[in-house]
Parts: structure tokens; C-alpha cells; sequence
């Protein structure tokens, strides 16, 4: 198969999200190509939003090389406020040619942002010393992402990927150097992915190195469900109706959503798949979310709190608590990331009664909010 690298120069390189991302922590992320040779069908990549106008059928052919990516975050970083930046794609063949991962790296670097990565690809301990060395200054973390044990579902979704030995390989190698390095055990395939190989991945990432664990459901969107799909019935010809009903996705060629979307039927099984990842986890003693990143002293009670109420609506998701309550915590852990103070500070000066001064934060939160100081040794 032919492969096209097609270079082109960007205005700006650096996402913004609005909040720090619940799973992963983020709040910037900047991606230096656009398409990947390994192809894999369920890639997110692969949906319209993030091609902007290139064809789906170049996806894995053409790849799209931002060739000034490390300029523009050299311009970029330093107006923004130091966060956890999301960098992750040392995708063959293009990252060994154009070494974009590698400049960039040197700039999160010089800029002192914390770094998290999430990555197939086992190139990149190429970088360990500029890891290593962000990690002693901000901070890093490694997600590796594994899908699946069982290699027909590697072999009918993401033939092209790097090999699972050797990912674990590569976990085992940062995390040994000292690099908080996790599970990204997405995606989770409906009625192929089961108990057993959760386990079986789960078991073989610990085993590795791994010091935690994020499981996501896979998502179908647009372009991206029309080649999930597609490798769908290759391989498990008799779940594509099962799929299309549970996604809501219409049986026309273009996949798109109908009325009459199950989504209730998706988050159901979300739910269980997350309690089953939450239950296995427990018994290997891994947690299944993410730890936060605290590399300054400024606001750290903020960031902490945040955390608190962020896994509370987790598990108030998994106990299928009322969607009221689980906006709540997650509202009020928006507000305490973005409070301009220090919550600990605030706390120690009107206690429970100040903290209900922070926004979306109400009286039982507010209690909630100075018990968790108290009892995390923020307040003593
Ligand atoms: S390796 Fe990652 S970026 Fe490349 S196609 Fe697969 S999921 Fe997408």
C-alpha cells in the first residue's frame, strides 16, 4: 500500500478544552499529523470533525504532516496557563521521518507543562530521556493503549498496530525508569470483549508495570462507525445488527443516527462493563482511574478536591445514581478547578460556610468539600 506524507504548514497547533478533562486530566492537546498508517477501524480520528474535509479513504494512505507543530506550540504554550497537555501519536512510519514528537517534547519541556501521553506505539520509548526529564521538572504519564488480548480482534480491527508484546515491553521499560505508566484498555468492544480477557489484559498490564488502569466503551461516530463497522463484519458478521441497534445507527450506507438510538441499552452496558473493570481491578489492588497530577504547590487542594468530587460522579455513574446528582459533583469539581483561590486557604478561613461560597457548590457538597480536607491532611 502506497504511503503519501502531505506537509502543510498550521495556525495553530494547541486545543483548548474548556475544563480538565475527567479521565484524563487534560486541558490542552496538539497532534503533529493527521491520518495514521496503522488504519485502526475504530480509530476517533477517523470521524469528520477531526479530518476536516479529508477523505475517509486516505485515512491510513495520505498522512498529513504539520510540519511547523513544534514553532507553533513554541509560540502557543507560553500564553497559556501550564496544564496537563495531551501529546501521544509516534506513529510509524511517519514519526521515525519527521521526528515531530521528539521537537515538540523539547518544547513542553522548556515550557514546563506536565505531559500525558496515551500511545500505541512503542516507539516512543525512543524519547525516555526527554520523558524522564519533563517528569523531573512538571510531571508525565503514560497511558498504553490494548484493546484485547484475543489477537482475532487485533487482526480484524487494528491490523497494522504495533504488536501487544510489544507494548507491554515498552510499558515495562518506562515504568521502570520511573515513569507513572498505565492501562488505556480502550476500546471496549459490545459482546466480543468479556470478563475474561478484561481480566486477562487487565492482569498482563499489572504484571507489566502498569500502576492504573482506564477503561473506555468504544464510540461510533460518523465516519469512524461506518469502518467500525465495515471490520465488524468481517469478523463477527452476526453482531452488525446488534451493533447498529445498540448505537442507534440506521442500516443506510452512511450510518447515521436514528430516532429510535438505544442509548439507554449503551450506558447500561457501560455500566457494567465499568463495574466488571472497577470489581477485577479491586481483587489485582490497581486503581481503575487515573491518579491526577500535581506538579506545583499553587491551588494543589484545588486540583485534589476537583479529583474527589470527579471520581465521586464516577462512582455515582457506576451505582446509577440519579443524573442529577452525578452533574453536581461534576459541576462542583468545575468550579473548584477554576476557583482563582486556594480552597484550602478559603476553608481555613469561614470553614463550611465559606466553601458555600464557591459556585455550583451547595451546603451538603460544601460539607462534603471540608471533610475530604480535613480527612487528606489539607487541613489539620
Ligand atoms: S494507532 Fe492510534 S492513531 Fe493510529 S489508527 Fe490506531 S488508534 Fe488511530
Amino acid at each position: 500500500m502506497k504511503l503519501t506524507f502531505q506537509e502543510t504548514e498550521v495556525r495553530r497547533i494547541v486545543n483548548v478544552r474548556r475544563h480538565a478533562d475527567a479521565w484524563f486530566w487534560d486541558r490542552y492537546s496538539a497532534l503533529p499529523y493527521v491520518g495514521c498508517r496503522s488504519g485502526c477501524a475504530f480509530c476517533y480520528l477517523r470521524s469528520g470533525r477531526y479530518l476536516r474535509g479529508r477523505s475517509p479513504d486516505e485515512f491510513d494512505t495520505v498522512i498529513g504532516v504539520k510540519i511547523n507543530a513544534a514553532e507553533r506550540l513554541r509560540r502557543e504554550l507560553p500564553r497559556l496557563k501550564p496544564d496537563v497537555i495531551l501529546c501521544g501519536d509516534w506513529q510509524q512510519p511517519a514519526e521515525s521521518r519527521y521526528q515531530l514528537f521528539r521537537k515538540m517534547l523539547e518544547v513542553v519541556l522548556e515550557a514546563a507543562f506536565p505531559l500525558l501521553v496515551v500511545e500505541r506505539s512503542p516507539l516512543l520509548v525512543r524519547d525516555l530521556d526527554l520523558l524522564l526529564e519533563i517528569h523531573r521538572r512538571t510531571h508525565v504519564s503514560v497511558l498504553f493503549s490494548l484493546s484485547s488480548p484475543d489477537p482475532k480482534v487485533k487482526r480484524v480491527f487494528e491490523p497494522r498496530s504495533p504488536g501487544i508484546r510489544m507494548r507491554l515491553r515498552a510499558l515495562t521499560t518506562l515504568a521502570k525508569a520511573g515513569i507513572p505508566v498505565g492501562l488505556a484498555l480502550m476500546p471496549v468492544f459490545p459482546h466480543i470483549t468479556n470478563r475474561a480477557s478484561l481480566r486477562e489484559l487487565i492482569t498482563a498490564a499489572y504484571e507489566h508495570g502498569a500502576c492504573c488502569v482506564v477503561a473506555g466503551m468504544l464510540t461510533m461516530e460518523d465516519l469512524q462507525a461506518e469502518w467500525t463497522l465495515r471490520a465488524l463484519e468481517r469478523g463477527w458478521p452476526e453482531l452488525v445488527p446488534v451493533w447498529r441497534r445498540l448505537y442507534g445507527l440506521s442500516s443506510a450506507a452512511n450510518t447515521a443516527k436514528t430516532s429510535a438510538g438505544k442509548e439507554s441499552d449503551l450506558s447500561a452496558l457501560s455500566v457494567e462493563v465499568a463495574r466488571t473493570v472497577r470489581e477485577i481491578c479491586q481483587q489485582i489492588g490497581i486503581p481503575d482511574r487515573l491518579p491526577r497530577p500535581v506538579w506545583q504547590e499553587e491551588r494543589t487542594s484545588n486540583r485534589r478536591l476537583a479529583e474527589h468530587f470527579h471520581n465521586r460522579a464516577y462512582t455515582l455513574e457506576l451505582e446509577q445514581a440519579s443524573p442529577y446528582r452525578v452533574w453536581a459533583y461534576r459541576k462542583a469539581a468545575w468550579s473548584v478547578d477554576d476557583y482563582p483561590e486556594d480552597v484550602e486557604r478559603l476553608a481555613r478561613s469561614g470553614g463550611e460556610k465559606a466553601l458555600r461560597s464557591l459556585p455550583q457548590v451547595g451546603p451538603g457538597l460544601a460539607r462534603e468539600a471540608l471533610q475530604w480536607l480535613k480527612a487528606s491532611g489539607h487541613l489539620s
